[in-house]
């Protein structure tokens, strides 16, 4: 049997009594399509093997920077589901405008949550790195939830049932990085990564952060890297003498490895940001990035 992209048509099981055929199962599965590794994770969590879940994003790339490509239009003509992160952490909104292209519907995970505001030049905006709070992620969870169920309502009950188990999940996830980081000193909890992704666990768990390149790798408003923000950074460090700064997954290395040289200090490791890591790498799930990042920053900083 060969399979499609949609492929994962359920066995046609066929049970043959004498010439008598009866089909007992045909199911072509839903299929959710995401933008970022994160939104996927979140949604497998929810449909479990009931829907086909594809992602746009691979991982290691960076959803501000990304320019679309035809396999991505091919993938969304045939969603049943467009998901994304929203609030431009998708540059130019790259995959409300393939929705749209498609008629296709997109829910936005991050609608609900409190945002950081952010100005630059008096012009307003809002942090879309929200993930990184566990209890952010649990507004995606039941987003995604909720549209799952619109769409399918006669399996309301396994999508709530596996969301409340993840939700718990995300509880245990929260209490344990409290935990985690208490063994930093209060003064020495100053986040410093290759770009503003960690605000909203910066906020959730008393850190400062610091980046060079603003909240995005793009030249959005707010975003870039500039001679300012780089010397404040490389100020930052000094300041409040931090013990090691971090690279990210899915941003280019050098100009940490830059301000690290600069300013004396160590790097701590390469943290999973806007991306989560390839499929068998401890990152490859929401839980195991944030429990790796975890333990990166609290080596390097206690
Ligand atoms: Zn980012």
């Amino acid at each position: 049997m060969t399979i499609s992209r949609r492929g994962f048509l359920i066995a046609v099981v066929l049970l043959t009594f004498g010439q008598q055929g009866i089909a007992i199962a045909q199911e072509q599965k839903l299929l959710a399509v995401c933008s970022t590794t994160q939104v996927a994770d979140f949604t497998r969590q929810v449909v479990g093997d009931r829907w086909e879940v594809q992602c746009v994003l691979a991982p290691g790339q960076d959803p501000h920077l990304y320019q679309v490509k035809p396999d991505d239009v091919k993938l969304v003509a045939q969603a049943d589901l467009c998901l994304e992160n929203g609030w431009h952490l998708e540059g130019k909104d790259w995959m409300q405008s393939l929705a749209r292209d498609a008629r296709k519907q997109v829910v936005s995970c991050i609608e609900g949550i409190t945002p950081l505001e952010l100005e630059e030049s008096g012009t307003p905006y809002r942090d879309p790195h929200a993930w990184f709070s566990p209890l952010n992620a649990a507004v995606y969870v039941r987003n995604i939830t909720k549209a799952v169920v619109e769409i399918d309502p006669d399996h309301a009950e396994e999508y709530r049932a596996r969301a409340t188990l993840y939700l718990s999940q995300l509880q245990t996830l929260h209490a344990w990085i409290q935990l985690q980081v208490n063994a930093i000193p209060a003064g020495q909890r100053v986040l410093v990564t290759s770009h503003d992704a960690f605000n909203y666990f910066c906020r959730q768990y008393a850190f400062r952060s610091a980046s060079p390149s603003g909240w995005s790798t793009g030249e959005e408003i707010g975003g870039g890297i500039t001679p300012e923000r780089r010397r404040q950074t490389v100020e930052s460090i000094r300041q409040h003498g931090v013990k090691a700064i971090f690279v990210e997954t899915s941003v280019n290395p050098k100009v940490v490895r830059e301000l690290a040289r600069e300013a004396g200090v160590e790097i701590g490791g390469e943290l999973y940001s806007d991306s989560m890591g390839a499929p068998g790498s401890a990152g490859e799930t929401y839980l195991g990035m944030m429990r790796e990042n975890v333990l990166k920053i609290v080596h390097g900083l206690r």
